[in-house]
């Protein structure tokens, strides 16, 4: 028992790459919550679809009630509110607390969050038909854009890193600068690996066709790799990307568009259905 707990401590003070053998990647997203893989190919889809719905729901029971603006509407609010954050915190604690389990002695890779706003904005335009211009989406999509509640993805990055960390595991930052335009077999980046901004990746130069959100998850996983070989070169360990320093970034992007997937080979579509 009392070595137990000392190999606990010792993981907990000092991490190492020895202690710290494999890595994956985690992607987070609307479609899917998270999908993680990992460097040899495993894949995990955690999907929100019995939980998203609901949290919907109390979205837009909040946005009435925000508009109503009464005292009873008001002591409602508060209680709709606090469903929808438990609701999206219990969510959050079950996925991260699967992920963390499926890896153990691991580093995991999160992505930079700080424009995940952007990068998850509901469409409000789209390309007319006839490829010139642009025209609004349908009456129906910008109903369900209006009642879409946001997803807590912080949350779930933090409740991955802190239970990494009790479980021996880390969690650290990669950029998250093109994950999902970048082919992760050849390199080849560009908004046209994915037509139509669909549930398929298709590469544009070498023609590998992927699951859209499974090439976040692998791009996380390589850039994670890199941390890793970084650390046991350099012995020191870089848990956030450096976004002080331009310079430090455009050599990191120059370092990540040579990063490839070696052992996809097998034109399945994991996850696809
Ligand atoms: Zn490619």
């Amino acid at each position: 028992m009392k070595t137990v707990i000392t190999a606990k401590l010792k993981l907990l003070t000092s991490p190492a790459p020895e202690t710290h053998s494999s890595v994956a990647g985690v992607d987070v997203g609307v479609r899917y919550l998270a999908v993680t893989s990992t460097t040899k190919g495993d894949c995990t889809f955690h999907t929100g679809k019995s939980i998203v719905p609901k949290a919907n729901h109390y979205a837009r029971l909040r946005k009435r009630l925000q508009k109503k603006g009464t005292r009873s509407a008001t002591r409602r609010l508060v209680v709709i509110s606090g469903r929808e954050r438990r609701l999206k915190a219990d969510c959050n604690h079950r996925i991260s607390r699967r992920i963390v389990n499926a890896h153990p002695h691991c580093i995991i890779g999160l992505e930079d969050l700080t424009h995940i706003r952007e990068r998850t904005k509901r469409r409000t335009h789209k390309r007319k038909p006839n490829g010139k211009g642009t025209e609004r989406v349908s009456s129906k999509q910008r109903k369900s854009n209006r009642h879409a509640s946001k997803w807590a993805f912080a949350e779930l990055h933090s409740y991955i890193a802190y239970k990494a960390t009790l479980a021996g595991s880390m969690a650290v930052k990669v950029d998250a600068h093109y994950t999902s335009l970048a082919c992760p077999r050849c390199g080849y980046t560009s908004g046209a690996n994915r037509p139509n901004r669909g549930l398929l990746f298709v590469c544009q130069s070498c023609h590998a066709i992927l699951h859209a959100d499974l090439v976040g998850a692998r791009n996380v996983a390589l850039r994670t790799l890199l941390i890793r070989q970084d650390w046991m070169s350099t012995g020191v360990l870089e848990v956030s990307p450096d976004v002080s320093c331009d310079e430090a970034k455009a050599a990191r992007r120059l370092r990540y568009a040579e990063l490839r997937w070696s052992i996809d080979t097998s034109p399945r579509l994991p996850g696809v259905r």
